[in-house]
């Protein structure tokens, strides 16, 4: 475990790095602790003995809640088990494949333990029902507004708990049809509106991200240059399949991350479609010709 550049004392973040390492994992799923004699985990990760086993003792003091920012096995098949396990209650997105958890949550939401607060948001995007958690300092008086006003005239330290909507030193997959490019760039643009603003980014998977307002605005221009490039593509061989396209976007793609990129070129068109900008007779497969209109 660590507990990240500068992190731990200002945020009451730890960090738990699951044994999964992968081409689409990275090292491995980021698990979080939060609190100390009541602790929050977030995204136990995969359903590993050893690793429910570290989360367990870690945390030091009681499990109250489990919390699952999506329903991909990678961050939450250990999440039951824990919860039994702890009697902690397990929350998150609505059920979906494995996942089901005892309560969903919804924008907005709070989940506190003493000390700290982790407020729910909406991101969809990298999947239909994804969520992160805005952490920071619970306002001592129990008087308590998202980022301070409680009287004290210091702003809180905000920290995005972000699951696969950001990564750390990568870029998340999009892919379609579970993935929605145009929800997901939508969700970007709203953590950027956040008043007040996100300080950290405590990813899913990778390192720590300490300037929020950077690492969103680069994921969303990285997004545009990527779209840009599907347009040009389009244009060059009107009629190609979502697979020929991506073998122009990504010439160096790794291996085991092909599937990936076709899929995620399929939800670029897909946005395209949407924008009226990129039409096909069947937008909902995979195999289907596109054209720029
Ligand atoms: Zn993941």
């Amino acid at each position: 475990m660590s507990p990240g550049p500068g992190l731990a004392g200002r945020s009451g973040l730890r960090r738990v790095l699951a044994p999964n390492p992968s081409p689409m994992t990275g090292r491995g799923t980021n698990s979080y602790l939060v609190g100390a004699a009541d602790v929050v985990v977030v995204d136990p990760g995969p359903d590993d003995d050893a690793h429910l086993d570290a989360l367990v003792t870690r945390a030091g003091g009681e499990i109250r809640y489990v919390l699952v920012t999506h329903a991909h096995p990678d961050h939450s098949a250990g999440a039951r088990r824990l919860a039994a396990r702890t009697g902690a209650a397990l929350l998150g997105p609505p059920p979906s494949g494995a996942f089901s958890p005892d309560a969903v949550l919804s924008d907005g939401d709070v989940v506190a333990v003493p000390g700290w607060r982790l407020e729910v948001l909406e991101t969809p995007g990298h999947c239909a029902d994804h969520l992160c958690f805005v952490l920071e300092e619970a306002a001592p008086g129990g008087v308590d507004a998202p980022g301070g006003g409680s009287g004290t005239g210091r702003r809180r330290h905000r920290v995005l708990l972000s699951g696969d909507h950001v990564l750390g030193g990568t870029s998340t997959v999009v892919a379609a049809p579970g993935g929605d490019m145009a929800a997901y760039v939508a969700s970007l643009e709203r953590l950027l509106a956040l008043a007040p603003p996100l300080d950290e980014i405590a990813p899913g998977h990778g390192e720590m991200l300490g300037d929020a307002r950077a690492v969103l605005e680069a994921y969303v221009a990285r997004r545009r240059a990527r779209e840009a490039e599907v347009v040009a593509a389009l244009e060059l061989a009107p009629g190609a399949t979502p697979a020929e396209i991506a073998a122009a976007v990504y010439p160096t793609i790794a291996p085991g991350l092909e599937q990936a990129a076709l899929a995620q070129t399929w939800a670029h068109l897909r946005k395209l479609h949407d924008d009226g900008r990129a039409s096909s007779p069947d937008p909902a497969s995979p195999h289907a010709p596109w054209t720029a209109p």
